[in-house]
C-alpha cells in the first residue's frame, strides 16, 4: 500500500498557481520602476474552489504539524493581515475547523483591526497570507494580534519568497516559522539596465502592484 501524498510538492504546486494564472513568468515592470521576469496574483488561484481547497488543506496540514498550533485547536483565530488574505484566511480555518478568523486593514497608512475588536476575545492566533514577500505584512500583524492580547503561535503563506524572512519574531516569546508550500527565488532588477529580460527584447508587460 502506498501512502497518500499529503502535502503536494513545491513544483506541483507552482504548476497549480501557474495554471491558474496566479504564477505568470515573462517580463514585468511595476509601478516603481523595477523590472522582475515573474509576477504572483494569488487571487486568481482562489477564484476557483477546488484549488482553493487544496491549497488550503495543504497548508492546513504544515501547520498541524506544529504542536503548538495542534494543541490549541479548535480554540485558535486564523488571522489575515489584509483584506487580500481573506480567502485564504477562510479556507484554512475550514481546514483545520478553527473557531475565529479576524483580517487587519490598513487606515491612514496604519495597519489595523477593526473597532471593537477587544481584547480578550482572541483565541491564540496563526497568521496566514497568501504571499510573502518581504515578511512586513505577517511582522506588522504580530504587533497588532500582541495589543490585543493574544499570543502568536503559527504562521503560514502559500509563496514565501526566499529573500524575506523565514521566520517572525514575537517580542517576549519564541519565534514561529513561516510556513510555506512555495519558497520561490525572486528576482528583481532595481531598472531595466540591470534586467535580463530588457537584455533578450522579451516585450513587457506593465503591472499595477
Ligand atoms: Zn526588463
Amino acid at each position: 500500500m502506498t501512502m497518500p501524498r499529503l502535502i503536494p510538492e513545491q513544483d506541483e504546486v507552482l504548476e497549480m498557481l501557474k495554471r491558474t494564472g496566479a504564477y505568470r513568468e515573462g517580463h514585468f515592470v511595476y509601478p516603481s520602476g523595477q523590472h522582475t521576469p515573474h509576477y504572483f496574483q494569488m487571487p486568481l488561484a482562489f477564484r476557483y474552489y477546488d484549488t482553493a481547497r487544496v491549497l488550503a488543506v495543504a497548508l492546513s496540514r504544515k501547520l498541524r504539524l506544529e504542536k503548538d498550533v495542534s494543541s490549541a485547536l479548535p480554540k485558535v483565530s486564523i488571522i489575515s493581515p489584509s483584506p487580500g488574505g481573506i480567502p485564504v484566511a477562510f479556507a484554512v480555518r475550514e481546514a483545520l475547523s478553527a473557531e475565529q478568523i479576524y483580517w487587519a486593514e490598513r487606515e491612514d497608512g496604519k495597519r489595523m483591526f477593526r473597532q471593537y475588536v477587544q481584547t480578550g476575545d482572541v483565541h491564540p492566533c496563526v497568521i496566514v497570507d497568501d504571499i510573502s514577500r518581504t515578511g512586513a505584512a505577517l511582522q506588522e500583524t504580530v504587533e497588532i494580534v500582541q495589543q490585543l492580547g493574544a499570543r502568536v503561535i503559527g504562521a503560514a503563506c502559500i509563496v514565501r519568497f526566499r529573500s524575506g524572512p523565514s521566520r517572525l519574531e514575537v517580542p517576549g516569546s519564541d519565534s514561529v516559522p513561516i510556513l510555506s508550500l512555495v519558497d520561490f527565488d525572486a528576482k528583481w532588477y532595481d531598472s531595466g539596465d540591470a534586467c535580463a529580460e530588457c537584455k533578450q527584447d522579451t516585450p513587457e508587460e506593465h503591472v499595477r502592484f
